[in-house]
């Protein structure tokens, strides 16, 4: 007996639990409890997608579709589902770029599509894809959907529209779409109240295509990389605020400290900061020496090089990463992946040693960031595993810290970085320094975190509607 419905097409079913039993557990990198998984679902096609979820509204109420595109959401849980009892749904066969216009600015890409896939289309033309550090292999739609960061800013901002297949089969599109009477310019907030933020973080349909923007290539591009003294952090970051309110630097600021340094297989050293400056070769020129000087005469940096002067050490493979992942390229990044987890991406999950994220953001000024990074020592002391931290600048005012825990995959080691994350998002609750985004182990801090109760029964009034026999299992943000 199988708790899939009865007319599920064969030949999208790759496993199933024998006798309604859940299949055989698989591993995640952050060591979290493996989920009852009944079945997995592998369409082809957007057509087999419709077909799968048809079934599923058709038949009983049982388990929930658990929807991903390549499930390498590593440190949040990777192909987990939030809860027990799921069928998942793993879309990575659906990966065509279906379409790209590089004078227009964008590309309709399908779930399966990765960075790599996408940037070596792009590669010598006059645009680039926004890249995250994470590894080539991972989706493009699928990071942007649960609002994944990249080297040029939060994906989101490169979202213009969403295919959706809703919970009884329809079809929608929403946000911005090419015509095929002829070009329009990219409008993804559409006309009347915008849908297209409903399907991120979501449990209210299944993506089965993104428009996302293509960034105009700057002509040139240089990586100033600053070494800062621990006793200046607080003063350094608020010149670093100031250099990106006032548009010297492009893109996301990064500023890894001693131990995420150390685990991405960066430097050794202090805090290092990575600031991209871009623009025709006369506004590089220029917003260099501008940058060089404000540095010399703040004396906060013990040090600042030029990638042109001083490119990054053969075994700087973060400075590596940054650097040509400012430029859209992500064809560095496998060496960071192997660095912190000590294999390359079809393994990660089997062996891979353990990593677990927890993702705040954090006011851009020195004395919160430096507030983050004293919760973080006692985190170390309490616990006795010392988390990484990496500042992303997002803009002048808001930075994406990525705090990482790394730790050998022993039943106590495990059990310390599990501790360490759930001491981790109280103590930064308590300072005000939200996540805006969650592991599979913490979903119901979307309740504890959310600011207006009527707010989520909104959206939970919203999901009823849509989808009131749960035709698509209960997400993270549910
Ligand atoms: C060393 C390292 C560096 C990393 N660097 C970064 C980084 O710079 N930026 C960053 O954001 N992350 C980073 N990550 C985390 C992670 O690897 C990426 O976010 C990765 O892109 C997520 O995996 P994926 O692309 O396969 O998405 P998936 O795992 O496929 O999707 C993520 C989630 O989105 C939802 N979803 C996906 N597809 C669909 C769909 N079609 N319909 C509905 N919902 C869907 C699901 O909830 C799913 O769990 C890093 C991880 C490591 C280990």
């Amino acid at each position: 007996m199988s708790v899939l419905p009865a007319d599920m097409p064969a030949e999208v079913v790759h496993r199933v639990g024998t006798d309604g039993a859940p299949l055989p557990a698989d591993e995640n990198v952050s060591m979290f409890r493996p989920r009852d998984v009944y079945g997995l679902l592998r369409p082809r096609s957007v057509e087999e997608v419709r077909d799968i979820v048809r079934s599923f509204a058709g038949a009983p109420k049982g388990p929930g579709l658990h929807v991903f595109s390549t499930g390498r959401n590593w440190g949040l849980g990777s192909r987990e589902p939030a809860r027990d009892g799921a069928v998942s749904l793993d879309l990575s066969q659906l990966a065509s770029v279906r379409e790209f216009d590089l004078q227009g600015g964008w590309a309709v890409v399908e779930p399966g599509v990765t960075q790599l896939q996408l940037a070596s289309l792009l590669e010598g033309s006059d645009r680039m894809l926004n890249v995250t550090a994470s590894s080539g292999h991972t989706s493009v739609l699928g990071n942007t959907v649960d609002r994944g960061v990249g080297l040029r800013h939060q994906r989101t901002r490169d979202l213009a529209g969403l295919e959706v297949v809703l919970p009884d089969g329809e079809l929608i599109r929403v946000g911005w779409w090419p015509r095929e009477s002829g070009p329009t310019a990219v409008n993804p907030s559409g006309l009347g109240p915008n849908p297209l933020g409903l399907f991120t973080q979501s449990d209210l349909g299944v993506v089965t295509a993104a428009v996302v923007r293509l960034l105009p290539r700057p002509e040139a591009q240089r990586t100033l990389r600053a070494s800062i003294p621990r006793r200046h952090l607080s003063d350094a970051l608020d010149e670093l605020r100031r250099w990106k309110a006032q548009h010297l630097v492009s893109g996301v600021i990064k500023v890894y400290d001693t131990v995420s340094n150390r685990s991405y297989g960066g430097a050794a050293g202090d805090f290092v900061a990575h600031l991209c400056v871009d623009g025709t070769a006369e506004t590089v020129e220029a917003l260099t020496r501008v940058i060089e000087g404000e540095a010399a005469r703040c004396g906060l940096f013990s040090d600042i090089v030029r990638s042109d002067d001083h490119p990054p050490a053969d075994d700087d493979f973060v400075a590596q990463l940054v650097q040509r992942g400012f430029g859209g390229d992500p064809s560095h990044n496998e060496k960071v992946l192997l660095s912190a987890v000590g294999t390359t991406a079809e393994a990660v999950d089997g062996e891979g040693s353990g990593w677990v994220f927890f993702l705040p953001l954090v006011p851009f000024n020195g004395p919160a960031l430096c507030r983050a990074q004293e919760i973080l020592e006692q985190v170390g002391a309490e616990t006795g595993i010392s988390p990484g931290s990496t500042i992303n600048a997002l803009d002048a005012d808001v930075v994406d810290l990525v705090v990482s825990f790394s730790f050998p995959r022993t039943d106590t080691a495990v059990s310390r970085a599990h501790a360490a994350l759930d001491l981790t998002y109280e103590l930064f609750e308590a300072a005000g320094f939200l996540p805006y985004r969650l592991d599979a182990e913490h979903h119901a801090w979307t309740d504890r975190l959310s600011q207006d109760a009527a707010a989520r029964r909104f959206v939970r009034r919203l999901k009823h509607v849509i989808d009131p026999s749960g035709v698509i299992a209960a997400g993270r943000y549910a």
